[in-house]
């Protein structure tokens, strides 16, 4: 192979002749000058090579970096030729011209393509010298070329699965049906998750029983059964989809989930006791109760400093309600914590007891809850296994959102967490060829 052959080769070029290479060093920009091989141009119609160059034109190409050189452009002359056969003319096909973004080969957009699966266009367009939008659009049509060729990994664990749901934007109802209903309305996505594999393994919009039953559909029915244990919120909807669709599953509520419950219990106490605080002008509980002291939400002692311990001791002192709903938290995480059924069953039914003695609604409330799920904690307490793939999950679909401010479009928001976070990826789908040619579609 000659240096040209392999200049060719490394920039994902094929049946051309390269006529000239500049290079820029000061700017870090090389210009490859390159003209259509003719013995390799045929008519479309008969299949004969063209008799006569009609016209070369000239087309300029963005390719991807070479060595240490970020800026890559190719001049291309493309042939037009005419033959003589079907007495016509026609520009010789080319196939490294990405068919739908014509300003690139094939093989910048694909390298570029592969950089947006971990980073973000604007990134991406700073590296390879372009602008933002345009790689935007690149990504969009990349992941839906990807997805035809989607599936997934032939060996893949789904002995345990979790469906999780994450917020996806809170939308303004346009057509309220009535002075009381709702302004704002949530939109959710549920993942079916993989906690061995550490990926989503499917998505759909929504969180009611169609959602997951739309992630299960991506499961055969021997992968369905194969499901040992899968663990969820505690949401009806999914339970009965796994009870019918997984029926060797046990089902499992996650400490994540129980966390977010109990949580939810005692800012209910904390909200009622601001209010309190308010009507009686007492300044200093008002100010520990507001809304954006998050710590007292999160109080499990560990996790606070000392000077937050001090705050939260005080405050306990004058506030017996906040006081009793922060013990029935730590009392209820104790009880989990539990290694296990029998000694969380005991450490449940105390805790039973001292939230009736509290009297506190939302813990009361609580209490119904837990009680028409035991058996699902029961399961989580027996496996001992943790939620940490999911939250981390969770996290990285959080930051994928800030950083692509905001996904407006649900199908994109869709396929960018199966790219990131799943299989929708080169690394799980082999796109080698989509270095040298694209069939448009
Ligand atoms: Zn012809």
């Amino acid at each position: 192979m000659d240096s040209n052959e392999a200049i060719i080769e490394f920039l994902g070029l094929q049946h051309v002749n390269i006529e000239k290479v500049y290079i820029n060093k000061q700017n870090r920009i090389v210009e490859v000058t390159v003209r259509q091989d003719r013995t390799e141009c045929f008519c479309t119609r008969c299949g004969l090579q063209f008799e006569k160059v009609k016209s070369w034109e000239e087309k300029r190409l963005k390719a991807p970096p070479l060595g240490i050189y970020g800026e890559v452009e190719i001049i291309f002359y493309q042939l037009r030729g005419l033959c003589v056969e079907c007495e016509c003319s026609e520009t010789a096909n080319c196939k490294f011209i990405h068919p739908e973004f014509l300003s690139m080969t094939c093989g910048y957009a694909e390298v570029a393509g592969r950089f947006m699966e971990e980073i973000t266009c604007e990134a991406v367009a700073r590296i390879l010298h372009t602008e933002s939008m345009t790689m935007w659009r690149l990504d969009q049509w990349r992941m839906k070329y990807m997805e035809k060729r989607n599936k997934l990994p032939e060996k893949l664990d789904v002995s345990r699965l979790c469906a999780d749901e994450v917020h996806f934007r809170t939308v303004d109802v346009k057509k309220r049906k009535g002075l009381f209903a709702k302004r704002r309305c949530p939109e959710f996505v549920t993942n079916l998750i993989s906690p061995k594999e550490g990926k989503v393994i499917s998505n759909a919009l929504g969180r009611d029983q169609e959602s997951l039953e739309e992630c299960l559909l991506k499961l055969t029915d021997e992968q369905l059964d194969s499901v040992k244990e899968f663990s969820v919120d505690m949401h009806e909807p999914f339970l009965s989809v796994i009870r019918t669709e997984c029926p060797n599953a046990k089902i499992s509520v996650d400490r994540f989930h129980l966390a977010q419950k109990v949580n939810e219990a005692f800012d209910k106490v904390r909200r009622s006791e601001f209010r309190k605080a308010r009507e009686k002008k007492d300044e200093f509980s008002k100010d520990m109760l507001e809304p954006h002291r998050r710590f007292i939400l999160v109080a499990r002692e560990k996790d606070l400093s000392i000077a937050e311990t001090k705050l939260l001791d005080k405050l306990r002192d004058t506030n017996k309600e906040i006081h009793t709903a922060m013990l029935l938290v730590e009392y209820f995480h104790k009880a989990l914590d539990k290694g296990s059924v029998t000694s969380f069953r005991k450490a449940l039914r105390a805790w039973y007891l001292v939230v009736r003695e509290s009297k506190l609604k939302p813990f009361l409330e609580l209490c119904k809850t837990i009680r028409r799920y035991r058996t699902e904690i029961e399961t989580y307490i027996e496996s001992g296994l943790t939620t940490g793939v999911a939250e981390g999950i969770n996290n990285k679909i959080k930051v994928l959102k800030r950083m692509g401010y905001g996904y407006s479009n649900k199908k994109s928001f869709l396929r960018k967490i199966l790219q990131r976070c799943g299989y929708l990826n080169h690394n799980y789908i082999n796109t080698n060829d989509l270095f040298y040619c694209v069939t448009p579609g």
